[in-house]
């Protein structure tokens, strides 16, 4: 197992993409360190890693804020060990078209997406560098090739595709790697709003998603938590800077 003696951190654990991502790493052998805006999503998901025999622990903190990020990296350090595996998953949508976007909309996907995926790994990174193995592992999306109503959001996944990048070539020579994972529609909480603000079902959301999609379906969190453990492994150490689009074709 890849992960034995590790700790990783999932930002935005409290549910979906992220919660099935610290249930993979943790059958994978890590610790795991849950972080949410959520009490109740962490509470649940870390009873239940609990329960099944693994170490884990939940950490309320907003990943957009600079001090309650360094104290939650501290934390995780303290009680689970280094944190040597971080997954930038936490985001938010605040989707419009541009001449009905408010500049908070703007921000706020800025500073969750950009600003807590910066905050979160230059607190951990120290800490891979010191352990000369480390992993990265960035939640882009196909949006950041285009996406109507989404100019904050697709500007933001975009912008972790270059942040990816940088940080395979300053990480790499301390054994570190770096890499985004781009999903296309995956069932979750996200694509439900989405679904519930254009007055739809998601059944009928989703299967019209799925038509268009070249495997004829839409995405699980298991299928991105599947990409996490490849990159999070030690099998992928000479694979860096890259950006997988798992969406069931070229792009969704
Ligand atoms: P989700 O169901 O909305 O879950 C996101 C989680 O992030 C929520 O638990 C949320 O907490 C948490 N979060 C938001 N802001 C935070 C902050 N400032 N600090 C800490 N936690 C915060 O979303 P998802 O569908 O699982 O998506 C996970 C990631 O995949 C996101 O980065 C998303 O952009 C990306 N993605 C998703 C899809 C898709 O189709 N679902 C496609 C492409 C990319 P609260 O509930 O308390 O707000």
């Amino acid at each position: 197992m890849t992960g034995q003696q590790r700790t990783a951190i999932v930002t935005g654990a409290g549910r979906g993409i992220g919660a099935e991502i610290a249930r993979r790493l943790a059958s994978d052998g890590f610790r795991v360190a849950a972080i949410d805006l959520d009490h109740d999503g962490l509470d649940a998901l870390t009873a239940g890693l609990t329960a099944a025999g693994h170490k884990a622990i939940g950490i309320v903190s907003d990943i957009s804020d600079e001090s309650a990020v360094d104290s939650a990296v501290a934390r995780t350090a303290d009680e689970l060990g280094p944190p040597v595996v971080v997954v930038n998953n936490a985001g938010i949508i605040r989707d419009n078209l541009l001449y009905k976007m408010a500049v908070s909309d703007w921000d706020q996907v800025m500073n969750v997406h950009l600003r807590g995926s910066f905050l979160v790994s230059r607190a951990a990174q120290k800490h891979m560098v010191e352990a000369k193995w480390g992993r990265v592992i960035n939640l882009s999306s196909t949006s950041a090739l285009g996406n109507r109503g989404q100019a904050n959001y697709s500007a933001a996944k975009a912008g972790l595709q270059g942040f990816t990048k940088t940080l395979a070539l300053e990480l790499g020579p301390f054994g570190v790697t770096a890499n985004a994972i781009a999903p296309g529609f995956i069932e979750t909480e996200m694509t439900a709003s989405t679904a519930a603000r254009l007055g739809v079902s998601f059944e009928d959301f989703t299967a019209k998603a799925a038509s268009a999609i070249p495997v004829r379906r839409t995405g699980k969190p298991a299928d991105i938590a599947n990409a996490v453990s490849f990159f999070a492994s030690d099998t992928a150490g000479f694979v860096s800077g890259q950006v997988l689009y798992v969406a069931g074709g070229p792009k969704a």
